[in-house]
């Protein structure tokens, strides 16, 4: 028995089979074609092959994919993706790999069910401590999660549960590309923190050689902060409060114990996390919130291939 497991990303396809331990026999990564449904096809056709596909065949197809998507529909629209607006991914796969079992969601749902089935802070720990629900969050050019509750995805009604990085912590804020007013991802998003950063003067904070041939990003902001420059510190700062808002409000609704993050911000570590834990800590209210346990993802990318086919093997894991 094994699944494919597919990740859809703006700019990336990956896939693996993966085997209900967790042994991952194949992996395959593909930039996106301009056309992106042939750059599916063919990622498709070169993993699923007969003879990697273990001794009793494929069973099952998981997916994750870049948002906003219709899990109802099977539809996808990823914003990287302007070709594909409501594609039928679910039906596409199906398409390609006849009469398999095709699961759908996000792809920060995914990498919550991914962490909490193979990553060290998930079912391993649960297995031998406390940890029973988990919030997976994704900080990168946007906001996303997703939570698993005794080691099955909360995905809702509709497919949608888990958008933390919509929950709006400053009624004042800006406005979301989402319409609603001061969401998280309005101000700790990559883009958000970098353009907060440089609308309070890092550019003129910096020497200006040091700019020469680099990237404002919010890794140029991570090294920044590292270095000690006191606005890269306070955009981390104020990311790491909005934050910390939101995940406490999830945590107080779920009772969730144990907060994975991910994504290209989460990648600059404790610059990221110290401030966080910090702004967690100095925020909890009940006491149940304060056992609450916050680290940076364990399996990096590969959550979401977890996540995408623990969606098939459902609670077969082992
Ligand atoms: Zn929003």
């Amino acid at each position: 028995m094994t699944v494919l497991a597919i990740d859809i990303g703006g700019t990336k396809f990956a896939a693996a089979m993966v085997e209900p331990t967790g042994l991952i026999t194949a992996r395959l990564e593909l930039p996106v074609g301009q056309d992106a449904t042939a750059t599916l096809a063919e990622l498709v056709a070169r993993i699923a092959v007969p003879g990697l596909t273990g001794e009793s065949g494929l069973t099952g197809v998981g997916i994750g994919s870049a948002g906003p998507l219709n899990v109802l529909a099977g539809t996808v629209s990823p914003v990287n993706i302007p070709s594909w607006r409501e594609f039928p991914l679910a039906k596409a796969v199906s398409e390609l790999l006849p009469e398999l079992p095709v699961r759908l969601a996000g792809d920060a749902q995914c990498m919550a069910l991914g962490e909490w089935w193979q990553g060290s802070y998930g079912k391993r720990a649960a297995d031998a401590g406390p940890y029973k629900t988990l919030l997976g969050i994704v900080v990168s050019t946007g906001i996303g999660g997703g939570v698993v509750v005794d080691g099955a995805p909360y995905l809702g009604p509709t497919g949608n549960a888990g958008h933390i990085g919509h929950i709006s912590v400053d009624r004042d804020g800006d406005t979301c590309p989402c319409g609603a007013t001061g969401c998280v991802e309005t101000i700790a998003s990559g883009p958000s923190m970098v353009r907060w950063a440089l609308a309070n003067g890092w550019r003129r904070a910096v020497e200006p050689s040091f700019w020469a041939g680099r990237a404002v990003d919010a890794r140029a902001l991570a090294a920044d902060a590292k270095r000690g420059i006191p606005v890269a510190r306070l955009a981390f700062q104020r990311a790491s409060d909005a934050l910390g808002t939101a995940i406490l409000t999830a945590a107080a609704l779920f009772d969730v114990d144990n907060v994975v993050i991910g994504g290209g911000v989460a990648a600059s570590g404790p610059t990221l996390m110290v401030p966080l834990r910090q702004a967690i800590a100095r925020q909890a209210g009940m006491d149940f919130l304060h056992r609450l346990r916050v680290d940076a993802t364990s399996l990096g990318r590969d959550a979401g291939l977890f996540g995408a086919a623990a969606l098939v093997l459902g609670d077969q894991p082992s």
